[in-house]
């Protein structure tokens, strides 16, 4: 069985293609800046890794080119070769708390979330579609990165706003990153031979955009993004958290309008908007340098997360395991270890010489003297969408 999973972002879109017997990459690859007038592809199989520059305006040509490699590159000889299509959605709303099969009527659902998610959902359907027109009759399945965080109660996932607001416009936390932090905590209790279901874990998925997860008995309790991806902790360009008072102030005593506002907090803010870059090697690198802005930015970055750290712990009740993940928590060891070592209340113990090892395998990095485990575990969120897929195609 050959499973294509596409996860398309604001401007980009990530593709693999498993082999569902044993689980592997048979190809992959992904086209970046795709409303820029020279997009990048990146097309890899088992033998041979090709980069093209080339002008795709949208997401669906991005999609139909990306389907025609795989015939033009030999991996596939026609599309009837595919069994599945699985698709990253990123708002299910408070209706989808699994994945579900693609039907016209869950193409209406996830296109009447695209108010909570304008970025996104629109460009998930737009991805359907596409494989609609090129492929007849292969199941598609939509995967949701809210699904994880529906088991948050109520006490967490409502903001202390009029009832209505909630009851009419769906306005809660509904939180992402869903299926990442779903896997690492799966992954991390199996690493640990312990079943998920006798932890309590933090997952800290820190990439680009960033979010903690509290995750208790294998089930998410609560998370930092909120009704949409930009509350929460810093992130590379988005402010996360701020007094929502700043933006009433922005609107009354500059010529920013809301359009302008929401565009500063998603894109120029976060370590971007401190420290000019989102790139973290970069911050690094100046912070060896005693450039005070990197090291400003690396500060609140590593303090937003502690606090959310002491919060989730307290709300959990317990904490056997914090258990990194993305881009900066699988590969920035400065970063974790800034994290552990404010720890200590927990009795928290980074072994520096692990946490320095460079892999990509699942590990721990913690003293056998510490009082919570801390593991680097790798996401593999289209790995993730692949198994749900096949699940459900099995269940046809
Ligand atoms: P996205 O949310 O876009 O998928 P990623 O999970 O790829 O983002 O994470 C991107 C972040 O990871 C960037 O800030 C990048 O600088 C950081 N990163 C990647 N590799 C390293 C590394 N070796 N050391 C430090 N930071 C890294």
């Amino acid at each position: 069985m050959q499973v294509l999973v596409l996860n398309a972002g604001s401007s980009s879109v990530k593709f693999k293609l498993f082999s569902a017997k044993i689980w592997s990459v048979v190809a992959s690859g992904m086209i970046e800046n795709i409303f820029e007038p020279i997009s990048t592809v990146y097309f890899n199989t088992k033998y041979k890794q090709h980069v093209y520059s080339e002008k795709i305006g949208t997401h669906a040509n991005a999609i139909e080119l990306l389907l025609k490699m795989l015939i033009s590159h030999q991996v596939i000889v026609a599309f009837e070769e595919l069994d599945a299509v699985g698709h990253r959605v990123v708002h299910g709303g408070d209706l989808f708390h699994k994945a579900v099969l693609i039907t016209p009527e869950v193409k209406n659902k996830i296109a009447s979330f695209a108010p909570l998610a304008p970025l996104h959902n629109p460009i998930n359907l737009e991805g359907m579609l596409a494989v609609e027109s090129m492929i007849e009759n292969v199941p598609q399945v939509a995967v949701f990165d809210t699904a994880f965080h529906h088991t948050i109660p109520s006490y967490a996932h409502r903001y202390a706003l009029p009832n209505f607001l909630y009851e009419d416009l769906g306005i809660r936390r509904y939180g992402f990153h869903g299926t990442s932090h779903h896997y690492v905590a799966s992954q991390t209790a199996k690493a640990m031979g312990k079943k998920i279901h006798e932890l309590a874990m933090i997952t800290l998925h820190l990439g680009n955009g960033a979010s903690v997860c509290a995750v208790k008995g294998g089930k998410s309790i609560d998370t930092s993004m909120g009704m949409t991806p930009l509350e929460g902790l810093m992130m590379g360009s988005r402010s996360g958290d701020i007094d929502p008072g700043v933006i009433f102030y922005l609107m009354n005593h500059t010529q920013m309008n809301a359009n302008d506002i929401e565009h500063l907090l998603n894109t120029q803010s976060g370590l971007k908007g401190i420290a000019g870059t989102n790139d973290m090697r970069k911050i690094e690198e100046r912070i060896n340098q005693n450039d005070p802005l990197a090291i400003l930015a690396m500060e609140m970055f590593v303090y937003r997360i502690i606090k959310y750290i002491g919060a989730y712990a307290v709300a959990l009740g317990h904490l056997d395991a914090l258990v990194f993940t993305g881009g900066i928590g699988e590969h920035s060891a400065k970063t974790r270890e800034a994290i552990c070592t404010k720890l200590t209340l927990f009795g928290v113990q980074i072994d520096t010489y692990l946490n320095q090892q460079n892999n990509t395998l699942c590990r721990s990095i913690h003293d056998p003297s510490s009082k919570i485990a801390l593991w680097v575990t790798p996401t593999d969120e289209e790995l993730s969408i692949a198994k749900e897929t096949v699940q459900i195609i099995n269940r046809l």
